[in-house]
């Protein structure tokens, strides 16, 4: 069943039957003894982030969640549920077991493999700066940043970003940082002028640009990789789902679904 029809289907079944990001299984998440039940996975993301993990409706979908799903199809494993989290509590909910696999464009960094583990990387991403493009605030360096109000969304790449770059460098005061749960509504606060820029990762960037009324300043070089996370010591998951990447890597797929979500 590696074919790229049988997966999509596969995602179509578990849409219509209401198995995704509804359902939860009698099986307990992390729970991988020898039943058959426990081969099971439980996967969590946060959406309101464009194009990788984002609702529309009722329905979670993404190029993480295609990509997870046809990774997950070329393992002994089944995708049970996608579980929702803001992406601060993704780590914690996989410590607690509450999900066994995290696909929300998490960058692989040393100081999470400290707590969670990481498979091999699956995307590249750097930061941008994002304004509103009524605005004519046209900053082209952080420097340019001096005396602004700017947003990220809390625990990412993005707020680290602002933090090192922005307040330690004493150009963006403490109190004129605003955490917001997801990046939608930091993208909101800057379209309604509640903020000046919004830092985030380069492809959520340009997702946003080309439905918003916003545009790319600049981008600061950061050299991240995404990584779908487990919990520590899983290591016979990582390898599993190392090579399911690579599977999905070699006979097309993740350029199908590249192609399908970065057009
Ligand atoms: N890649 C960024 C990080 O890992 C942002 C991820 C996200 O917001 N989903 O922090």
């Amino acid at each position: 069943m590696t074919d790229k029809t049988t997966q999509f289907d596969r995602r179509n079944f578990l849409k219509a039957t209401g198995l995704v990001g509804s359902l939860a299984l009698t099986s307990t998440a992390g729970c991988l003894g020898g039943d058959e039940e426990a081969m099971t996975l439980v996967a969590g993301t946060a959406p309101g982030f464009p194009p990788f993990e984002m609702k529309e409706g009722e329905t979670l979908k993404g190029f993480d969640i295609d990509l997870l799903e046809a990774v997950v199809e070329e393992t002994e494993y089944e995708l049970s549920e996608w579980s929702e989290f803001e992406f601060g509590s993704l780590s914690p909910a996989l410590q607690n077991e509450k999900i066994d696999v995290i696909a929300a464009a998490m960058t692989i960094r040393a100081d999470r493999d400290e707590n969670i583990d990481f498979t091999d990387p699956y995307y590249d991403a750097n930061q941008a700066i994002l304004v509103a493009s009524e605005s004519g605030f046209t900053p082209a360096t952080m420097s340019d940043l001096d005396g602004a109000n700017v947003g990220a969304q809390k625990g990412t790449t993005g707020e680290s970003t602002v933090e090192t770059q922005l307040i330690e460098e004493n150009l963006v005061a403490e109190g004129d940082y605003s955490s917001y749960g997801n990046y939608v509504l930091a993208v909101e606060d800057l379209v309604n002028g509640n903020i000046d820029a919004v830092v985030l990762d380069t492809p959520v960037a340009d997702s946003f640009v080309a439905d918003r009324e916003v545009q790319v300043a600049f981008t600061y070089e950061t050299g991240e990789q995404y990584g779908f996370a487990i919990r520590e010591g899983a290591s016979e998951l990582q390898s599993t789902l190392n090579d399911g990447l690579a599977t999905v890597k070699e006979n097309g797929t993740y350029d199908d679904i590249v192609a399908q979500w970065f057009k």
